[in-house]
C-alpha cells in the first residue's frame, strides 16, 4: 500500500514573541496560514519492520534526525500498532531553515498517512496531540488554513480565511538556527504590545489593506538581517501591499493584490535569488492526494 500526502508550507502575517518561559520555551501569538507550496510525502509499506527515509534535498538527513521518522516512531508508540516496514519519500520543494515549517509539515504528513494506512481513524485532534509531541508547528500543519496560534504555539484558534491574494516568497541565502533567533529576541525585551491583536481584528474585516499594513515578525526585528531587508526592499519596490520575514526567518513574503505585480516581482527577485516562488493561500493543511 502507498499513501501520498501534500504537506504545504505556512507562513507567519504576524509573530509576537510574549515571554520566555521557565522551561525555556517562549510563549508566542501569532498568525499562521498555510500556502500552495507542497513538500510531497509518500509512505510506502513493506515487510522490513522499519522506518526508512529518502529525500533528494541538500542538508535534509534520512536517519533518526528527520521529523518524518520521529513522526512515524510516535505514531506507532501512540497506536500500539506493531510496524511491519515502512518507507517514507520527502519530495521537497519547501526551502529549509526559512521558518516555513517544512520539517514539521513533513512529520505532520507523515501522522496523516499512517492514519489512513493502518485504518486508525484518530480525529484531527488527536492527530494534532501526537504532533504536538514532536514540534511546536506540526499540529498547525496538520489542520491549516489560518489561525491564531499562542501559548507554545500549538493552542490554534481558527480565524476567518485570508483573502484571495498572490503571495511572493523569497530565501536568500542565510540560514538562521531557530534556537539562536529566541536567544536574540530574549535579549531584546519587546515592550510593544502584541501586533497579532490588530491583525486578527483586520483578518475579521477582510480587509485586505488593513492586513497588509499590519504584517509583524518579533524575530525579524532581532535578527535585522542585511539579506531580508534587501527583499523586502525589492518587493516594495514592485508595489507589494506589505512585506514581512516569516518565522525565524530568513525567507520573507510580499503580498500583492495585483497578479501582473506579483510576477514581475518574481523576476525582479529571480536576478538576484534562486529560491522564488509564487504562491496563494489555501484553506488546509497536509492532505492524502491518491
Ligand atoms: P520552522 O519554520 O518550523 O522553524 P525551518 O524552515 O526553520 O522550520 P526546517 O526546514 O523545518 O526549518 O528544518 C530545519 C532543519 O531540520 C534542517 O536544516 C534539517 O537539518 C532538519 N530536518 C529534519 N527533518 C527535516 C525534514 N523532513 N525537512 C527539512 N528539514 C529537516
Amino acid at each position: 500500500m502507498e499513501i501520498k500526502v501534500n504537506a504545504p508550507a505556512k507562513i507567519n502575517l504576524s509573530l509576537d514573541i510574549l515571554k520566555r518561559r521557565a522551561d525555556g520555551y517562549h510563549d508566542v501569538s501569532m498568525v499562521m496560514q498555510t500556502i500552495d507550496l507542497y513538500d510531497t510525502v509518500t509512505v510506502t509499506e513493506n515487510a522490513s519492520k522499519e522506518i526508512t527515509i529518502s529525500c533528494d534535498y541538500e542538508g535534509v538527513p534520512c536517519d533518526k534526525t528527520n521529523i518524518a521518522y520521529k513522526a512515524a516512531d510516535l505514531f506507532f508508540n501512540y497506536t500500539r500498532i506493531e510496524n511491519p516496514g515502512i518507507h517514507i519519500n520527502i519530495d521537497k520543494k519547501i526551502p529549509t531553515q526559512a521558518g516555513m515549517a517544512g520539517g514539521s509539515t513533513d512529520g505532520a504528513a507523515v501522522i496523516v498517512a499512517l492514519n489512513k494506512m493502518f485504518n486508525t481513524y484518530l480525529p484531527v485532534k488527536t492527530m494534532k496531540e501526537i504532533g504536538a509531541r514532536f514540534g511546536a508547528d506540526v499540529p498547525f500543519c496538520i489542520e491549516g488554513g489560518t489561525q491564531l496560534a499562542t501559548g507554545i504555539g500549538t493552542d490554534l484558534k481558527k480565524i476567518p480565511s485570508f483573502p484571495d491574494c498572490y503571495i511572493v516568497i523569497c530565501k536568500p541565502p542565510v540560514s538562521v538556527s531557530t534556537a539562536e533567533a529566541y536567544a536574540l529576541c530574549d535579549k531584546m525585551n519587546f515592550t510593544h504590545p502584541p501586533f497579532t491583536k490588530e491583525l486578527v481584528k483586520a483578518i475579521y474585516m477582510r480587509d485586505i489593506y488593513l492586513i497588509t499594513s499590519t504584517l509583524y515578525n518579533d524575530f525579524e526585528v532581532a535578527l535585522d538581517l542585511e539579506e531580508v531587508k534587501n527583499v523586502k526592499r525589492i518587493m516594495y519596490k514592485c508595489k507589494s501591499n506589505g512585506a514581512c520575514m516569516t518565522g525565524s526567518g530568513s525567507a520573507a513574503f510580499g503580498i500583492f493584490t495585483s497578479k501582473k505585480k506579483a510576477e514581475k516581482c518574481v523576476l525582479k527577485l529571480k536576478e538576484q535569488y534562486n529560491e522564488v516562488f509564487l504562491c496563494k493561500p489555501v484553506k488546509e493543511g497536509c492532505k492524502i492526494v491518491d
